[in-house]
C-alpha cells in the first residue's frame, strides 16, 4: 500500500457535537485504479477531488456500485468494524452483475483497516455514534461507446455519523412504481437503483408519506423492501421478512436481526409477505409493528401505512414491548462492544503506525 498522509488535518475543526452527516469527510481516502485487466497499488491519500471528464463511462452508463458500513468506538477507544466480510462479498456480487472487475479481499480489507486506523480519531465515541464508510467501484474510462469499460476506480471514503435515532415514518405501499424487477439489478447495490427510487419517493412525499414500501413489480401484492432498507412485519408475536432474491437486497442488518431474534427466542419467518395479510392483520388488531432495517440508522419504525388511498395508523409500542427496539438494542450493544459477541461479528481495527511516505 502506498501511504501519503495529509499535512493539513481538518480534525481540529471537527466538532463531534455539531456536524452534519454525509458531507463532513475524514482526512484520508483509499483509491485503487484498474487498467489493462488488473488492479494497481492501493493508495491511501489525503481526501479530496480527483480529475474526471464528463465523458467518464461511469456517469454515462451507470457502471457504479457501492457499499455502506460502519466503524464503532467503544468506551476505551477501541475501534471495531462490523461483519466487513459481508460487505466485501456483496460489493463483488454487485460488481459482477454490472460487468465490473471484482476487488480482491486484500484490497478491500487492508484498505478499509488502514483508512479507519489512520483516521481513528475521527470515529465519534458515545451511544449511537459511528463512522459511516463508503467503499465504491465505478467506471472511469473516457469513452462514449456503450460497452463495458476498461478502466475503473475502487475508492473508500468515510463520514462521521451521529445517533441512530430516527423519527417514526409514514410509508406508502407502492401500487405502481417498482424498485427492482425480475432479471434486474435489485440485489446489487447499484448506484442507479437509488436514482430510480427518488422520483417515486418524491411523489409519495407529496401525498404526505416519508418513504415507499416497495412491492413486487408483477402484481404489487407482496412486500419487498422499504425505502433503502429491508422490511420486517410483526403479526402477534411472530416476525416476518421476505426471502432475499434477485429483487431484494441481502442486507447485513436484516441477517443480523434474524440471528439475534433466533437467539432471543423470537419466532422469525422468512417467507413472502402478502400486502393483504398485513392489511388483514391491521384490521383485526394483530399487526403489532412494521419496521425497516439497514446500516445507516439500524431501524426505522413505521407509524402509518398508505394503502389504496387510505392511511392506516400503526400503534407505537414502548421499547420494552417492541421487538424492533429490543433487537436494535441487542445489535447496537454488540456493534459497540457493550455486549458479548457470540457470533464473532466484531473485527478490531488494530493500531498500526505508518511510516511517512
Ligand atoms: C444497503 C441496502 C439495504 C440494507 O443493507 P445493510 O447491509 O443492512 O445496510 C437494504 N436495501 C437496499 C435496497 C439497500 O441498498
Amino acid at each position: 500500500m502506498i501511504i501519503q498522509k495529509t499535512e493539513n488535518s481538518r480534525l481540529a475543526s471537527f466538532d463531534p457535537q455539531n456536524f452534519s452527516f454525509g458531507n463532513t469527510f475524514i482526512d484520508h481516502m483509499i483509491i485503487c485504479e484498474y487498467e489493462n485487466g488488473k488492479w494497481g497499488d492501493v493508495r491511501l491519500l489525503p481526501y479530496g477531488p480527483l480529475p474526471f471528464t464528463p465523458a467518464m463511462m461511469g456517469v454515462n452508463y451507470g457502471q457504479a456500485c457501492f457499499e455502506g458500513m460502519k466503524a464503532y468506538k467503544d468506551k476505551d477507544g477501541k475501534v471495531f468494524l462490523f461483519r466487513p466480510e459481508k460487505n466485501f462479498e456483496r460489493i463483488n456480487k454487485s460488481a459482477k452483475r454490472l460487468a465490473m472487475p471484482e476487488v480482491t479481499e486484500e484490497m478491500f480489507m487492508e484498505g478499509l483497516k488502514a483508512l479507519v486506523n489512520i483516521d481513528r480519531d475521527w470515529v465519534p465515541q458515545g451511544e449511537g455514534n459511528s463512522l459511516y464508510i463508503r467503499p465504491l467501484i465505478f467506471a472511469t474510462e473516457e469513452a462514449l461507446k456503450a460497452r463495458v469499460a476498461n478502466k475503473y476506480m475502487f475508492a473508500i471514503v468515510a463520514t462521521p455519523a451521529k445517533s441512530y435515532y430516527a423519527e417514526p415514518v409514514a410509508v406508502k405501499i407502492s401500487d405502481h412504481y417498482s424498485r427492482a424487477a425480475s432479471g434486474g439489478v435489485g440485489s446489487a447495490k447499484a448506484a442507479g437503483n437509488y436514482a430510480a427510487s427518488f422520483y417515486p419517493t418524491q411523489l409519495a412525499m407529496e401525498e404526505g408519506y416519508d418513504q415507499i414500501i416497495w412491492t413486487d413489480d408483477a402484481t404489487h401484492e407482496y412486500f419487498e423492501e422499504s425505502g433503502t432498507m429491508n422490511v420486517f412485519v410483526r403479526i402477534d408475536d411472530t416476525i416476518y421478512t421476505p426471502p432475499t432474491s434477485e429483487k431484494i437486497l441481502d442486507g447485513v442488518t436484516r441477517d443480523s436481526f434474524l440471528n439475534l431474534a433466533a437467539r432471543k427466542g423470537i419466532t422469525a419467518k422468512v417467507e413472502p409477505v402478502p400486502v393483504k395479510k398485513v392489511i388483514e392483520a391491521h384490521k383485526n388488531g394483530t399487526l403489532k409493528e412494521v419496521w425497516g432495517v439497514g446500516t445507516a440508522v439500524v431501524t426505522t419504525v413505521f407509524k402509518a401505512l398508505g394503502y389504496n388511498g387510505e392511511k392506516l395508523e400503526l400503534p407505537l409500542l414502548p421499547d420494552n414491548e417492541s421487538f424492533a427496539a429490543q433487537l436494535k438494542k441487542d445489535l447496537v450493544d454488540l456493534q459497540t462492544n457493550i455486549s458479548e459477541d457470540p457470533f464473532g461479528w466484531r473485527v478490531l481495527v488494530e493500531k498500526e503506525v505508518f511510516e511517512k511516505a
